[in-house]
């Protein structure tokens, strides 16, 4: 197989567009249309010029898209789970201690006046309710008060567009629940029935990035395909990267979270040395009980507070392949790599959204 390898790469790196060619002279210049640049272009994207490694990774992902496509959402459910609902008069401060009693990072609502599914209570939420006190610190006899019904009303006072309620039939293609992932940036989505007799909505479960990617890693062999190294994709974010270190008010990585939409923030030491990591998920035991104080705290000495069972943080480097990344989402319940180099200083980070939508759109044009 190697043999094969070095072969192509060798025969496919001179393979250029004749655009360059100064030998075609100026007149042929002045004939060229859009369809000429189209037609020069090509050769480069043609499979001659793909190497044989190249070419498995593509077929890896066809195999693994073509899977997602024959399987549903259902599928991806264990065959006994349990579903906690929050109806939506429960006090926020309660919704607390009942995630982290049942070591849950979100609930689907259930309007229980109107028997209607009412969304899904994510980390998004607490964050809101938490930026809301930071700027009304006088109305906390008024948030300790909050309902699960009063976050639309957050949202509306914070002026932050609202998270589009996406959900998926349970007997959809598992294939468009990751798109409509993808395309809502939701992390999570609902799976939602209608009730055969009363016609009304019916929440079944909840599926996530981590369980679908999961799900692949544990069913889909052709996973052992996906062989370049990161280095050499375009999956996950290498610059412009929101960090902090152990001495940032936990209160200004909070920000960034929602400033930059995203889930978390590594915390590196003066030289870039990663030391930690802050997740969303962090903020549900910084505010246990509806006890605002530990807002104040700096990020060392909130990562204090998380509890012992904590699995750590889990890094990559650049040389990792995704055939290693789904190895390791199998068999851990990991939510992003954080990409270091030799001397663990911060390169780049790749979370399960990052895959999720390499897998589901590399090379999708061209299909
Ligand atoms: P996430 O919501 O954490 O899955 O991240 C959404 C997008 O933001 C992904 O493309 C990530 O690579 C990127 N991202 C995640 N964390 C950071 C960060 N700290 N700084 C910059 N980009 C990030």
């Amino acid at each position: 197989m190697s043999g094969v390898d070095t072969a192509d790469s060798a025969t496919s790196a001179p393979t250029t567009a004749p655009a360059n060619d100064a030998s075609l002279g100026p007149e042929r210049l002045a004939f060229v249309t859009p369809r000429t640049y189209l037609e020069q272009a090509r050769p480069a994207m043609s499979p001659r010029a793909l190497t044989a490694v190249d070419r498995e990774q593509l077929d890896g992902l066809r195999t693994i898209r073509a899977f997602l496509k024959v399987r549903t959402s259902y599928d991806v459910l264990p065959l006994s789970y349990r579903l906690i609902v929050f109806d939506t008069s429960l006090l926020v401060k309660k919704s607390l201690n009942i995630l982290i009693q049942n070591g849950i990072v979100s609930a689907p609502l259930w309007d229980s006046k109107s028997s209607t599914f009412a969304g899904l209570l994510t980390t998004s939420d607490y964050i809101n309710v938490i930026q809301y006190y930071w700027q009304n610190p006088d109305a906390l006899a008024r948030v300790d008060q909050f309902r699960l019904n009063s976050l639309r009303d957050i949202e509306k006072a914070l002026g932050v567009i609202p998270i589009e309620t996406v959900s998926i039939h349970p007997e959809r293609p598992l294939y468009e629940a990751c798109r409509k992932m993808l395309e809502s940036r939701a992390r999570r989505i609902p799976i939602v029935d209608i009730d055969d007799e009363t016609h009304r909505t019916m929440v079944v479960s909840v599926i996530t990035q981590y369980r679908i990617l999961k799900f692949i890693a544990v069913n889909v062999k052709a996973t052992q395909k996906l062989r370049k190294p990161l280095k050499e994709l375009n999956v996950g974010t290498y610059t412009g990267l929101a960090t902090a270190n152990m001495d940032t008010p936990v209160m200004d990585v909070i920000h960034m979270l929602v400033k930059k939409s995203i889930s978390s923030v590594p915390i590196i030491d003066k030289d870039g040395t990663v030391l930690n990591v802050f997740e969303a998920v962090d903020v549900i035991t910084l505010i246990k009980g509806g006890v605002y104080d530990d807002l104040n705290l700096s990020v060392g000495d909130a990562l204090l507070k998380r509890s012992d069972e904590f699995p750590g943080i889990y890094t990559c480097s650049m040389q990792d392949q995704l055939s290693t990344i789904y190895d390791t989402i199998r068999k851990s319940r990991v939510h992003r790599f954080i990409v270091i180099d030799e001397e663990s200083k911060l390169k780049g980070v790749l979370t399960l959204s990052d895959i999720l939508e390499y897998t589901l759109l590399e090379g999708e044009e061209n299909e």
